[in-house]
């Protein structure tokens, strides 16, 4: 067996979500929305379904899905890319994760990660070998601290793994850390993986991708969703885009884990990314309302919420509610009498990192927003 996978734990998301079935309660933890994507989209897969799209796609996916991941990132972030060469269809971000840390790490080569961070990331660097520098964002505000990130990157740094907008935190980077960080990364002739799945999720913050920066074009690879951009989380469906040299090894990668992404998915997702601005726009205002709605309720029952500028959630300090209780225990509480799931923060740190922070836990509000307003009766009449 392999040790170091055969320890690992379940993930939160999948302990919180069979608590909350065990008890009935309102799913507020794991970060997935409680209504079906876009009809025409949905439509558009069942369509190629019928149209014999049931064989393999090509490896690196369909043509008018890399033509459609190029159109995108030079109509949101005028990054301009060769669709043939510098595009790579994966199963789901997640897959583009691992790909792209397949290509780009050699064990003892250093990966800068900042915490808090998404529970695949640190299993994933580990599995291949490389040695994870963790910088930890200072609360409140989730302010990057440049002096520790400075330190963390050496001679042996080869990537920094870097998600904004951000889970959990909401934080969307701004463009003065963005060239902070690009500063770095040429200082020591290194990558960035850039996890930009909430891209189109942001809230009066404009999201702008590392790689659009001056000389960071060649640095990065930058990853998408079409589970985020479409709210089909279920599909799985993911885009790395990357210079060639380096999107032919994420191919590589991608032709050992899983060769070919569902060739229907691919066809509904390129139709889905040629929407036009009307739908983005309407995806972000949407998801601004719930969040709005979720933390002015949440505020309301005594829970000091923190500012969110992007993602799914929102994160919450239980200290005024908590008795003293950690976020798991609180966590586990609100589940089993209030009825509502929600996620402890703790979660998303590395107990070897130092002492996580155990007063915050995160709700994700892309859900209905009744579902939000029952929640926060369900709270309201608990406590
Ligand atoms: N990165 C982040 C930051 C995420 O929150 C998630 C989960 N939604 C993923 C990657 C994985 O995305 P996918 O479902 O497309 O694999
Ligand atoms: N990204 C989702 C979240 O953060 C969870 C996805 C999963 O369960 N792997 O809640």
């Amino acid at each position: 067996l392999n040790r170091q996978l055969a320890a690992l734990p379940t993930t939160i998301f999948t302990v919180m979500s069979e608590l909350a079935r065990q008890h009935g309660a309102i799913n507020l933890g794991q970060g997935f929305p409680d209504t079906e994507g876009p009809h025409d989209i949905v439509q558009a897969a069942a369509d190629a379904l019928l149209d014999q799209r049931n064989q393999y796609a090509p490896l690196t996916g369909l043509p008018e899905l890399r033509a459609a991941v190029a159109h995108s990132n030079a109509r949101f972030q005028r990054i301009v890319v060769d669709p043939e060469s510098e595009v790579v269809v994966t199963s789901g971000a997640t897959e583009a994760l691992a790909a792209s840390l397949m290509a780009l790490i050699e064990p003892g080569d250093e990966v800068v990660l900042i915490e808090p961070l998404y529970d695949t990331y640190l299993p994933m660097v580990r599995q291949l070998g490389g040695v994870p520098r963790i910088v930890r964002l200072e609360h409140p505000g989730w302010t990057l601290p440049r002096q520790a990130l400075a330190e963390a990157f050496c001679a042996r740094t080869k990537a920094i793994l870097l998600n904004t907008p951000m889970n959990p935190t909401g934080k969307v980077f701004s463009p003065d850390e963005l060239t902070f960080i690009a500063g770095l990364l040429k200082q020591h002739d290194a990558y960035a993986i850039c996890d930009e799945v909430y891209e189109h999720l942001t809230f009066n913050t404009p999201h702008l991708s590392l790689m659009a920066l001056p000389d960071m074009r060649e640095r990065c690879l930058r990853i998408g969703s079409a589970g985020k951009s479409f709210s089909l989380t279920g599909w799985k469906v993911g885009y790395v885009t990357a210079p060639a040299p380096l999107a032919a090894v994420v191919a590589k990668a991608h032709q050992n884990l899983v060769f070919a992404t569902p060739p229907n998915l691919q066809r509904a997702v390129a139709y889905g990314l040629n929407k036009d601005e009307r739908y983005f726009a309407e995806l972000s205002a949407d998801l601004a309302h719930k969040r709005d709605l979720l933390s002015a309720g949440l505020r309301g029952v005594g829970l000091d919420v923190l500012p969110c500028q992007g993602s799914y959630f929102v994160m919450a300090d239980i200290t005024p509610l908590a008795n003293g209780l950690d976020d798991m225990a609180f966590a586990r509480l609100l589940t089993e009498q209030a009825g509502v799931t929600t996620i402890p923060a703790s979660a998303f740190y590395e107990p070897s990192n130092g002492a996580p922070p155990t007063h915050l836990l995160r709700f994700a509000f892309c859900k209905q927003e009744s579902v939000l307003q029952e929640a926060v009766n369900r709270i309201e009449a608990w406590h």
